[in-house]
């Protein structure tokens, strides 16, 4: 499988990693779109948000818990921030790898798309 996001979990692909568990992943975005422009991945490859389990919440609230942790060492809690994940590419997907965005460190604009 050819997956960017793949290659950053299993090392081949660099990146600059901001957080790491068990089962995730955070680096910052290579085409930073805000000062503070961090993604927060499954290292499990899944599609989208729409192929986290429903039967079993643990990926979901590891998810969750990283985005807050992020958001501590980046500062990114302290300047505000939004949590975007796009799925299809109607949405705006580009890479297929569950991802959140984290952004923040400036004033964000009030659409949502
Ligand atoms: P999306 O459009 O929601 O699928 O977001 C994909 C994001 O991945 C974009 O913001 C890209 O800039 C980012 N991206 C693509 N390749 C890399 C990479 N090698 N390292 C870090 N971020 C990447
Ligand atoms: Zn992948």
């Amino acid at each position: 499988m050819d997956c960017i996001f793949c290659g950053i979990v299993n090392g081949q692909i660099p990146s600059k990693k901001v957080f790491e568990s068990d089962e995730v992943i955070a680096f910052e975005d290579i085409q930073k779109a805000a000062p503070i422009h961090v993604l927060v991945v499954p290292k499990r490859h899944m599609e989208s948000i729409m192929d986290l389990p429903d039967d079993d919440l643990t990926l979901l609230s590891k998810l969750q818990q990283a985005i807050k942790e992020v958001a501590r060492l980046t500062g990114a809690a302290e300047s505000g921030f939004r949590v975007i994940t796009n799925k299809g590419t109607p949405a705006g997907q580009t890479v297929f790898h569950l991802h959140y965005h984290i952004l923040g460190g400036r004033e964000l604009e009030r659409s949502l798309g």
